[in-house]
């Protein structure tokens, strides 16, 4: 860092070369680029004649230099993301070849010093002494107001602001492989359990993913007749992945039988029924949580990874995400909806109910492929129909023509996905599942929801006003899309809408928003606890988790759900794997609500495309501009509330 005086004598230095009105300009400028420039960068003389040569003066040539960095970064960041997008294909898309290199392909990285290389080129330091790096509180604060080449500027800079070193993208490529490893390979064997009659409830071979799988099966059991027990011992078992206690004999398939309550575990001879799990869940969550405390240095705006997950990537202050947690989970309206909830079980609620989202009623599933099945004969159809399906959205043949011809669908290899091109001569990648060449309904829905994804994703790289500007505020939006989509799976195969369906998407939102916000607010809380404890082993983790369960299930849920054993809202894997992503389900949630909400009485299409076209302002600005309305759950609260007078 340079001295003050020395900052300010090049200050006066600029104003006798290019006019006093640039002096809190240039000020500001030097004092970025001084804060970022290190020994080896150069010599203090070095540092004065970069900035006399480089700082520029002329409104006109600024603008041109904001043209020519902002092109220049869109081209590298875009470039280098198609190359990952290119290589990490073959994992992401179903395939029968398998030369065997394709995990160490999606693991490369073309440029993992890229930050680095652009400080040492000194293109950074140029974007930084003629453009402000301007932190989220001041953007909340003041973005409202700006004129769209300020946005540009100030993305452009923000793009270059820190100077994070290659062994952190090293370390963190390795430690989301770590990561990804643990939690896709826990599938939990379940033939081998048994009930207390002796029963096996599950078929032979049968594994569960946790927690998705585990979660969504316990759904399934949801109007079947023999449904509640396996829910009741499914929960047993999700209680034991979270605090580790599944007999270590069960994960390896080793174990005859398995009674998940008093956790009796018998094994093949030769091996230890006794052995437990342990806290591994845990020693990978801390590990993440290592990585992201040794990037804390490089970024001084936001010193710790829970105000970079709320402010730098969702661009929402931490305590507003906090506001809408508790604003959802202390509605006096979920009084009603959880009354309302047990009357359709007819029976008090247990814990597992937080799943519970099933409000509207289910066609057969068979009637619901064979609607697909009449529409696309086969799994390729879905890329010809794309341009009727836009057309039948309410997109003008143009635009519909246009959009398809940007999107292209794949089988996926795993769930679905959409991903988005970082260059328009790209298309973005729409991947949903098929069953032996055919689409089904769950294809189908996912695919519709994928398509969301495409639409926003294709409008906010093509038409937003400046390349900086490429993207939507948050995940959140783009999930908000998505699920508006999805829900127009059934006109476009000839599936009418079950009576009352939008109460029972209400309520089903208002349902899966609160169950995913109390998850939430133990993953907060956990951050909160690493920090404080950022030396603790993976035993005092698992510990420290599971009394925040406990506290947050005692404020938010007990009164509902009776008390939790198995400390559920822990149980998601995010939590452990992907460093505080749940708040944006939450996010996602309530503003799929509102954005629903405005387009059934807007034209789809045209509001859509008018949304888009924003680009990355914060989701403040974004929403007052597309909706004329701020992030909030209170629409949500009253229709779900309302849902419960229509439906009862
Ligand atoms: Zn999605």
């Amino acid at each position: 860092m340079l001295p003050a005086d020395q900052i300010e004598r090049l200050v006066q230095e600029l104003c006798a070369q290019h006019g006093a009105a640039c002096a809190a300009r240039a000020r500001a400028g030097i004092s970025q680029i001084a804060a970022r420039w290190r020994v080896e960068d150069g010599t203090p003389d070095e540092f004065a004649a970069f900035v006399r040569a480089r700082f520029v003066g002329d409104d006109t040539k600024r603008a041109c230099l904001l043209a020519r960095l902002e092109d220049a970064v869109f081209h590298v960041y875009g470039h280098l993301s198609e190359i990952r997008r290119m290589l990490h294909r073959w994992q992401d898309v179903a395939r029968t070849d398998d030369p065997g290199i394709d995990d160490l392909l999606a693991q490369f990285s073309p440029a993992p010093d890229l930050r680095e290389e652009l400080y040492r080129s000194k293109l950074a330091f140029v974007a930084l002494l003629n453009f402000p790096a301007v932190p989220f509180a001041e953007i909340f604060r003041d973005g409202a107001a700006w004129p769209v080449e300020h946005w540009a500027a100030v993305r452009t800079a923000n793009a270059v602001a820190y100077r994070l070193p290659r062994r952190l993208d090293d370390q963190a490529r390795v430690a989301h492989q770590h990561a990804q490893e643990f939690y896709y390979n826990f599938h939990i064997p379940i033939d081998c359990i048994t009930l207390a009659n002796g029963d096996k409830p599950f078929a032979a071979g049968r594994k569960l993913l946790a927690h998705w799988l585990v979660r969504e099966e316990i759904r399934a059991g949801y109007g079947a007749s023999d449904g509640l027990p396996r829910q009741r011992v499914l929960t047993r078992v999700m209680g034991r992945h979270v605090d580790g206690s599944i007999p270590q004999a069960v994960m390896a398939g080793a174990a005859t039988t398995w009674e998940p309550f008093s956790n009796a575990c018998t094994a093949a001879a030769g091996v230890n029924a006794a052995a437990q799990v342990g806290p591994q869940r845990y020693a990978v969550w801390h590990e993440l949580f290592a990585l992201a405390r040794a990037a804390d240095p490089f970024y001084p705006e936001y010193p710790t990874h829970i105000q970079r997950a709320c402010e730098l990537h969702n661009q929402l202050p931490v305590a507003h995400v906090e506001q809408v947690l508790t604003e959802l989970l202390t509605a006096p309206a979920r009084a009603t909806i959880m009354q309302f909830t047990q009357q359709r079980l007819q029976r008090p609620l247990e814990p597992f109910d937080i799943y519970y989202n099933n409000i509207a009623p289910r066609e057969p599933i068979a009637e619901l492929n064979a609607a697909v099945a009449r529409r696309f004969p086969r799994f390729d159809a879905l890329q010809e129909q794309l341009p009727a399906i836009l057309g039948e959205l309410g997109f003008d043949a143009a635009t519909a023509t246009f959009l398809a011809a940007h999107i292209q669908v794949d089988a996926a290899r795993g769930s679905g996905h959409a991903s988005p091109a970082a260059l328009p001569e790209y298309r973005s990648f729409l991947r949903t599942n098929h069953a032996n060449g055919m689409l089904n309904w769950p294809g189908f829905v996912t695919a519709m929801h994928e398509l969301g994804h495409c639409i926003e994703q294709v409008v906010s790289l093509h038409h937003v006003p400046r390349r900086a500007l490429r993207g939507v505020p948050n995940l959140g939006v783009t999930e908000a899309l998505a699920f508006t989509f999805q829900e127009f799976a059934r006109p476009l195969v000839g599936v009418p809408y079950p009576p009352q369906y939008e109460a029972c998407m209400a309520l089903n939102t208002y349902l899966n928003a609160c169950e995913i916000a109390g998850a939430s607010m133990v993953d907060l809380a956990c951050w909160r606890w690493l920090y404080a404890h950022p030396a603790a082993t993976p035993e005092q983790l698992r510990d420290a988790t599971l009394a925040i369960c406990d506290e947050v299930w005692q404020q938010h849920f007990v009164r509902w759900f009776g008390h939790d054993e198995n400390h559920l809202l822990g149980a998601y894997q995010h939590m452990i794997g992907m460093m505080l992503y749940l708040p944006n389900y939450v996010i996602g949630h309530v503003l799929a609500h509102q954005i629903r909400t405005h387009l059934t009485t807007h034209d789809l299409a045209g509001e859509v495309l008018r949304m888009c076209a924003q680009g990355d302002l914060t989701p403040q600005v974004w929403l007052q501009r597309a909706l004329g309305q701020d992030l909030s759950p209170a629409q949500l609260i009253t229709d779900a509330a309302r849902a419960c007078q229509t439906l009862a």
